[in-house]
């Protein structure tokens, strides 16, 4: 999910996720933007995505990124996206 106007993206690992089995970022995202969709991933689990229309109400506040199991699904602000690209070689 791109979200140009507050200069941030939510980033999610789609084959680490649990997807359905595990559903916390649905359940902890105080704006109710996140729900479970219908694409499986390689753990055969059916993964989480932004609600059609809803990436303008995502506020940034990492509660999916803090209470994933998995580490991953992240917010990237711009600045630290530069951080990262510089990073790669
Ligand atoms: S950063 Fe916050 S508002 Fe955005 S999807 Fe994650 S929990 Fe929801
Ligand atoms: S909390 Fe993490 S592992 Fe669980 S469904 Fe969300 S992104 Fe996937």
């Amino acid at each position: 999910m791109d979200n140009k106007e507050k200069k941030f993206k939510l980033f999610l690992n789609k084959n680490r996720c649990g997807g359905d089995q595990c559903a916390i970022c649905v359940s902890v995202c105080p704006t109710g933007i996140l729900e479970i969709g219908d694409e499986l991933n390689m753990r055969v689990a059916y993964i989480p995505r932004v609600k059609e229309g809803k990436a303008k109400y995502c506020t940034s506040c990492r509660r999916c990124e803090f209470g994933c199991p998995e580490w991953c699904i992240y917010v990237l602000e711009e600045e630290e996206e530069k951080l990262a690209e510089k990073a790669k070689i």
